[in-house]
């Protein structure tokens, strides 16, 4: 199309169902179902759902730590799935930051170590004096400073927030264009989430990263991302620019995810109640979410609704819309 800009990322009708065989049963579980959507550079899209709805399997499939069953992911226009391996320039253009960094940490060496490696294999620097130098630098980006003392830490000595920091200055080391943050601040400290949602705010500033944030907490998504895409049970049922899909609500179960946040306009980092988990595996038609939904009708239960546009940006999968 002319005059629009060619997306970071374009995700086109991604699909993974796992084969799972449990004794002489064979089931399918059903993670991601037809996921479309696009990521502009320096943008912000967050991705919402309970446990289980499919958003840590979107985000492994961009990576490229498995193949999809159906979809096309494009980055920068071109084939991001092509080849057997993901090629090095890939891996350093788009980065993961995990829920646990602990996780991701090698208890062994130092944090000097961990930031080093990637800088050199990625052939950001040109020895080992300059990766010296870089890894200080970075680790004062993150707000770990003095540099020089922490890159001398080992992780077992950090807080889980400063772990955290540490996995986004690995992330930065390569000089990423997107960061896939999959609940980057769930397992730390209420009182510093906002700390560490700040910080990739920042990064997106100063150096125009774009992010798929990954949340099960509305009210955080709203505080970070420009849009917001709400997850059942691997459909993305609604799609809109982060505060209308709070103020306006479209889909029930947006509504019901809302109904757990007390005030997401004065989030403070704290997390959302996550309701039950929803059934995926060997899904009948119909909506994934009518067993849920106190407004469902009989249509609901045989046929799967379209998702819709239903305004500038916005999009909602439901029947009953308007309704
Ligand atoms: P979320 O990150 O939203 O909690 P996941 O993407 O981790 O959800 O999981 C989506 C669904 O896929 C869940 O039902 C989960 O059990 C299933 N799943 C994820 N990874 C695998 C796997 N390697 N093998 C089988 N099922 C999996
Ligand atoms: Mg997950």
């Amino acid at each position: 199309m002319s005059g629009s800009p060619t997306p970071l990322l374009s995700v086109r009708s991604l699909g993974k169902v796992f084969t799972v065989r449990e004794g002489f049963t064979t089931r399918h579980v059903h993670a991601v179902n037809d996921v479309s959507f696009d990521l502009q550079r320096g943008e912000v899209v967050a991705l919402v759902g309970e446990s289980g709805s499919g958003k840590s399997t979107i985000a492994r499939l961009i990576a490229r730590l498995m193949p999809p069953t159906a979809g096309q992911v494009l980055f920068d226009g071109g084939d991001a799935l092509a080849g057997r391996r993901a090629p090095l320039s890939y891996r350093s253009r788009v980065q993961m930051i995990f829920q646990d960094p602990f996780g991701s940490l090698n208890p062994v060496h130092d944090i000097r170590h961990h930031l080093e490696r990637p800088l050199l294999r990625h052939g950001k620097v040109a020895g080992r004096a300059a990766a010296g130098a870089r890894v200080e630098e970075l680790l004062d980006t993150v707000g770990l400073s003095p540099g020089a003392r922490f890159a001398k830490q080992h992780p077992h000595q950090l807080s889980g927030g400063q772990r955290q920091r540490v996995a986004i200055a690995r992330a930065l080391a390569v000089e990423p264009q997107l960061i896939l943050a999959d609940e980057p601040t769930s397992m730390l400290d209420v009182s510093i989430r906002v700390d560490i949602l700040n910080l990739l705010r920042q990064l997106k500033q100063d150096r125009g990263i774009a992010y798929l944030y990954i949340t099960h907490d509305l009210a955080s998504a709203r505080y970070f991302a420009d849009r917001t895409m709400v997850l059942y049970a691997g459909h993305v049922v609604e799609a809109a620019p982060s505060s209308e899909l709070m103020d306006e609500p479209a889909h029930p179960y947006t509504r019901l995810l809302l109904s757990a946040v007390p005030d997401p306009s004065g989030w403070t980092g704290d997390a959302a109640a996550t309701p039950a988990t929803a059934k995926q595996v060997d899904p009948g038609p119909g909506c994934p979410f009518a067993e849920r939904c106190a407004q469902a009708i009989d249509r609901c239960r045989q046929q799967l609704p379209q998702l819709e546009e239903i305004g500038a940006q916005r999009a909602a999968r439901c029947f009953l819309l308007g309704k």
